[in-house]
């Protein structure tokens, strides 16, 4: 038996999550992320996959984020047919960040397109995927829960476990029935203590390969009481100047975060709730 797994994006940069496990032959893809960058390296790196789709056995989905599902269209607008497993709940988001990413693209065309007749150039730019592809690809995707295994392929296992990241963000196991060899794809790992997601799960089997999110690895977060007390000050400071707050944030799990750490300091009264209505 061989067993190979080999990174396609999300390898030494952050976003384009896209992983091959190879076993015996038979492909399976782990996210199929967009890159998110300049224009110009977005458009190279998520206009060619790099493998051979033909190839794929089944498809299996982390989480809802773009950088891991953003390129899910590209499977049926390629020929793909098979399965895209996900937990039912990634399943939602993924399809309403699939539409909104082929929405975006189609006005970006619209865009350049106006730019280039400006110019008086040609204008050949066309969106990675379309609409059509991103419907596709939510019809292909198949819902299964957390901790219920389910066969991707002959003698091959998948069970997801709560990675703790956002709604739905899934750990998935795979099992090789023939060996027992376990591999364990832990997607985008959340910390334990969020306020709105559960902790992540950590009674797993022990798995025989780890593949390890790791992009804050090399740092410590602050602790919530810090960033609670650092976001009151920082609407404090605005209510006193009557001035805005800008706050740069991922639209999925952090800005929920952060209107549920407003309503906290509303209801405890820390923050003035009748001057800060402006602010949501
Ligand atoms: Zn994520």
């Amino acid at each position: 038996m061989s067993i190979s797994f080999y990174s396609l994006g999300a390898a030494e940069e952050v976003t384009g999550s896209k992983h091959i496990i190879d076993i015996d032959g038979e492909q399976y893809l782990v996210d199929c992320g967009a890159f998110q960058g300049s224009r110009a390296e977005s458009d190279r790196k998520n206009r060619n996959l790099g493998f051979d789709v033909s190839k794929i056995a089944a498809a299996i989905l982390t989480h809802g984020h773009l950088d891991h599902c953003g390129l899910l269209p590209m499977l049926p607008r390629n020929g793909y047919q098979g399965s895209i497993y996900a937990t039912p709940a990634s399943r939602d988001i993924a399809s309403l960040i699939m539409l909104d990413s082929a929405n975006i693209q189609f006005h970006d065309a619209e865009y350049l397109r106006k730019q280039a007749q400006k110019r008086g150039e040609k204008f050949t730019w066309q969106p990675v995927f379309e609409e059509q592809d991103a419907i596709q690809a939510t019809n292909q995707c198949v819902g299964f829960s957390y901790r219920r295994p389910f066969l991707v392929g002959d003698g091959v296992q998948v069970e997801f476990f709560d990675a703790g990241h956002i709604l739905g963000s899934a750990m998935a196991l795979f099992t090789v029935k023939k060996s027992g060899t376990r591999i364990l794809c832990s997607g985008d790992l959340g910390r334990p203590g969020k306020p709105i997601i559960k902790d992540p799960d950590t009674d797993i089997p022990a798995p025989d390969y780890l593949v390890l999110e790791s992009t804050y690895g090399d740092r410590l977060h602050d602790n919530t009481d810090d960033a609670l007390k650092k976001l009151a000050a920082v609407t404090l400071r605005a209510v006193k100047t009557r001035g805005r707050i800008l706050i740069p944030s991922f639209a999925i799990e952090r800005t929920q975060e952060l209107v549920y750490y407003f309503h906290i300091l509303l209801d405890q009264g820390i923050i003035p709730g009748n001057k800060c209505s402006s602010f949501f």
